[in-house]
């Protein structure tokens, strides 16, 4: 059961004029210099931390069918396909625009402020008579996949709840084969997977949308797709293909995540709030001969810079710190879904937030929660007046790039250089 206080969490009671959703919370402190003596602590070391601000997937069944009821029908909540586990996965859509905006939350479900500021977002989409709001429902389809990885959501883990033995049912081509490289099954962050083991689903995408997996395939490794294996990647496939039918295509897709507590953007080495990323794919690979050459025409990489500008200008616009993710030029991960829809057309932008549960529980997450707010909108507003067309990409390397201490670094590169963001 859950404390009372519950109740009082932040989302329930969340005005829905826009600005009172991006504004810096009173009652938490920014991130205080590294040289103030005041400056929070952090570790990467795993241990149990409250959690009960977040809001869990009961909750978010209850309060998506209560922001469908106040919009009087504006926000169409739908069942999108199943868990493992058989936990329903919804999409949120509102607006009629032409401009398609997907985003996901807690795709590894140790990274939970996306899914609150998702149904803020869509609560205040929804309701809100304002000039900005009517003209995002006019321009925009926005469509939310709140929590797309319940059952980790629900354990509080990184991975989902799958064994490699029932993708083996599932798929019985890959009988005797050796588990998919991204598959769960020690121990990870403090979770136990060996009696109940998982896959990292953010290496479970391919850019070919109609992939069917085959033998040779798997293990694979992380410079290689990924096969859509899991209920909850072929769930959000589905969810794309279905919109790029219904809509002819997908503009943008936004995957929101959380990183290490001890990172600091390295112009003024603060702790920062959330960095940004455009899709980890090396130039090299997309000339002709490359591995890559076949999607050299459609990879969209000029769009999600643009978009991660206006993901970035619309978290410091608000007083939070924005930093550029870690980007060497030869990180090459095509299974994130970030990575696979960008190859066929779709900018997508990766967001960071500092911490995750088991470094930092709840400590921060309203404040996190509202600059995951503040990049959302402004890059809603960006699609929606066309502004982010007319953004040069190249400026995006001009914002500040992040510092990780060492223990920050080996928790990125942990498990067989699994990176865990
Ligand atoms: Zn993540």
């Amino acid at each position: 059961m859950h404390p009372p206080l519950r109740r009082l969490t932040p989302l329930l009671v969340a005005p829905l004029a826009l600005s009172a959703l991006l504004a810096p919370p009173a009652s938490a402190a920014p991130a205080a210099p590294s040289t103030s003596a005041t400056a929070p602590e952090c570790s990467e070391e795993p241990r149990d931390l409250p959690t009960w601000k977040f809001i869990d997937y009961r909750e978010m069944r209850r309060e998506l069918a209560h922001i469908e009821r106040i919009s009087r029908g504006r926000v169409d909540v739908k069942a999108a396909g199943t868990s493992n586990r058989g936990r329903t996965i919804y999409t949120a859509t509102v607006g009629t625009g032409k401009k398609v905006f997907l985003v996901t939350s807690e795709i590894h479900g140790n990274e939970k402020t996306g899914t609150t500021s998702l149904l803020r977002i869509l609560k205040w989409l929804g309701t809100s008579s304002s000039p900005e709001a009517k003209r995002l429902r006019r321009t925009v389809t926005f469509v939310a996949v709140p929590k797309i990885n319940p059952d980790g959501a629900e354990l509080d883990r990184r991975g989902n709840d799958n064994a490699w033995a029932e993708v083996q049912k599932d798929f019985p081509q890959l009988a005797g084969r050796p588990p998919a490289w991204n598959y769960l099954n020690t121990s990870l962050q403090g979770d136990d997977y060996t009696k109940r083991p998982g896959f990292d689903l953010n290496r479970d995408f391919n850019p070919n949308l109609k992939y069917v997996p085959k033998a040779a395939d798997v293990p694979g490794e992380s410079a290689q797709p990924g096969w859509f294996l899991n209920p909850e990647s072929q769930t959000l496939r589905d969810i794309y293909t279905k919109l790029r039918a219904r809509k002819g295509k997908v503009d943008v897709y936004v995957d929101l995540h959380h990183q290490g507590a001890c990172v600091r953007e390295d112009a003024q080495n603060r702790l920062l709030d959330v960095a940004v990323d455009y899709p980890p794919l090396p130039d090299t690979f997309f000339e002709p001969g490359g591995k890559y050459a076949q999607y050299a025409k459609t990879y969209a990489k000029k769009l999600s810079k643009q978009l991660a500008i206006s993901a970035f200008r619309g978290i410091e616009k608000r007083g939070y710190i924005g930093a550029r993710y870690p980007h060497a030029p030869t990180r090459d991960l095509p299974g994130q879904a970030r990575c696979s829809f960008a190859m066929i057309g779709t900018g997508t932008v990766l967001f960071e937030v500092r911490g995750q549960t088991q470094t930092m529980g709840h400590q921060m997450s309203e404040r996190f929660t509202r600059a995951v707010t503040a990049g959302l909108t402004n890059m809603l507003n960006d699609l929606s007046t066309g502004k982010v067309y007319g953004f040069d990409p190249d400026t995006y390397e001009q914002f500040p790039g992040t510092v990780e201490n060492s223990a920050a670094t080996a928790f990125r590169h942990a498990h067989d250089g699994h990176e865990l963001e």
